[in-house]
């Protein structure tokens, strides 16, 4: 029995990082494994907000419905963001719809500043207050789990929050969550919220919440002084993703409960072993690097450089470990499979990540890891991750535009220059073009923007090393938008131009495919430099 309610947003506040838009796939993928890892609460999404919003709460509500976690869409406090997130959870078994209204008076001056909500500070809280109270007790229609938030709550006024929650669970309300939205508060000041709350009325049968943001590096220190302070469930993020700095570290907060269960006494059943993996996959799937030294799931988190540490540890792990790496799903042995590692090795270590690999997908995962291992002295668990990925070993439909050839030349003697090979599969036509730029990548992007002649804005591009060697695999991340909608392409190589090359195409295939709809975000590629690729 856990006494905290573990509630994950990495699919809804998460998502609103800049740049870290996920597709629908993705989004069941990071759902399942939240279900699997024993979360509570999965905040899918914010349905009025799009069609693909409410398409990922639908489809994730519907494929947990056998499993014990809660589905959550979040609405604001109107009626039609309620319908909405009711419609979206339709097919659901266990659904929670989350409402919200500002409760700072610097929130309330500037959202609702038009008459009809009042004159005065007095005539506009109280408009608050009713429709706080009008949206729970319309989300109670379509079910009895229904959390209210107190939108910067951090900020507001403790006499008007006391009114606000109080109206609240008078209108039915079963979590209140009082969030820190932009990150203000400090420890002390945080747990005084809840202090102050929880004298207001009776809130038995209530669950408090938190939900903090780390603009200033505090918010899963607050998060702890607020569980400190009686809350029960917290409101986090894996890898704290979120808006600007991010939210509360779901890993963070778990393992500080569980390694200082001396001090909080308080349980979950949240299985720690499956956080290194599901950090991996929000990595790869966003393309936001995890740092090295980022607590738990970070690539040093567990490393011990300094020899003092070192032979400490040897003698006695506790000596500067308060944590095993394999509690978390960290590879505590560092083992690098080279290209005399045979298959069992190979599954084997898949396996110790957690990555299952269907068996009619393992001969394509082992091709491409030999192909790998050819290129790469040592394979790291950063690589494997993306030979084993199942968006690879999909069989795509043809993609509008193919790679064939790509040739660059850079140095300090002439301004860099490419030559692409590209083939429109539409018309059959090979084209070759060349072009210059201020960089190689910059060459060949011009070189294929000429091949391909379809208008297209690059709205995003990222490279980044997946291990720290000089041959390490470089994974290129490119966002192109035609107007309408985006789409993504990445791309992993040892040759950092290539994946550059190969991204930048799966990116443009996305925006070609015709089934997408207006608005949509569409994702392609990641792995056709490994083997499936032709020979050049
Ligand atoms: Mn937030």
């Amino acid at each position: 029995m856990s006494d905290i309610v573990f509630f994950d947003t990495t699919l809804r506040d998460g998502e609103q990082s800049p740049g870290a838009a996920m597709s629908l796939a993705d989004k069941l993928r990071i759902a399942q494994l939240l279900a699997e890892m024993g979360v509570d609460v999965i905040e899918a999404g914010f349905p009025v907000s799009s069609p693909q919003q409410a398409a990922a709460v639908r489809e994730i509500a519907a494929a947990l419905a056998s499993r014990e976690v809660t589905v959550c869409a979040l609405a604001r406090a109107h009626s039609a963001d309620i319908e909405a997130a009711a419609a979206a959870l339709a097919d659901g078994a266990r659904t929670r719809i989350h409402t919200f209204i500002a409760t700072s008076d610097i929130h309330i001056a500037a959202k609702f500043s038009t008459p009809r909500f009042g004159a005065t500070l007095a005539e506009r809280r109280a408009s608050v207050l009713r429709m706080a109270a009008d949206a729970v007790r319309q989300a109670r229609t379509h079910t009895d789990d229904v959390e209210f938030s107190a939108e910067d709550a951090g900020r507001a006024d403790h006499g008007f929050l006391c009114d606000v929650v109080c109206a609240a669970v008078e209108a039915g309300a079963t979590t209140i969550n009082l969030p820190d939205t932009t990150g203000y508060c400090t420890p002390a000041s945080y747990a005084a919220l809840f202090e102050a709350t929880r004298g207001c009325c009776d809130l038995s049968g209530v669950t408090l919440s938190t939900h903090c943001h780390d603009d200033l590096g505090l918010a899963v220190a607050n998060t702890l002084a607020g569980i400190e302070a009686g809350a029960r469930q917290v409101e986090v993020t894996l890898n704290g993703l979120g808006e600007r700095a991010g939210n509360a570290a779901l890993e963070e907060v778990a393992m500080a409960l569980r390694v200082r269960a001396d001090h909080y006494g308080l349980a979950h059943a949240l299985d720690a072993t499956r956080l290194g993996e599901a950090s991996r996959l929000v990595s790869v799937v966003t393309g936001f690097p995890v740092a090295p030294n980022k607590a738990i799931v970070g690539d040093n988190a567990f490393a011990h450089e300094a020899g003092i540490h070192q032979h400490g540890v040897l003698k006695d792990r506790h000596t500067y470990e308060i944590m095993r790496a394999e509690d978390v799903g960290a590879s505590a042995e560092q083992i690098r499979l080279g290209r005399h590692s045979g298959r069992h090795g190979l599954f084997a270590r898949l396996e110790r990540l957690g990555i299952d690999v269907a068996e009619d997908q393992r001969d394509a995962v082992y091709e491409r890891f030999t192909a790998l291992a050819d290129k790469k002295k040592e394979i790291y668990d950063a690589d494997l991750t993306y030979i084993a990925d199942p968006a690879a070993t999909a069989s795509a439909e043809t993609p509008a535009y193919q790679l064939i050839g790509l040739q660059v030349t850079t140095g300090t003697a002439e301004p860099p220059s490419a030559e692409v090979t590209l083939l429109d599969s539409t018309s059959g036509q090979v084209r070759v073009e060349t072009a210059q730029g201020h960089g190689p990548v910059d060459a060949v992007y011009r070189a294929i923007d000429a091949a391909c002649g379809r208008p297209h804005q690059l709205e995003q591009y990222s490279i980044r090393a997946l291990t720290a060697a000089a041959d390490s695999l470089g994974e290129a991340v490119v966002v192109v938008s035609d107007g309408s909608a985006l789409a993504q392409g990445r791309a992993a190589d040892s040759d950092i131009v290539r994946a550059s090359a190969e991204a930048y195409v799966h990116a443009l295939n996305g925006l070609d495919a015709d089934d997408h709809a207006e608005g949509d975000f569409v994702q392609q590629g990641i792995m056709a430099s490994f083997g499936s690729a032709p020979a050049w």
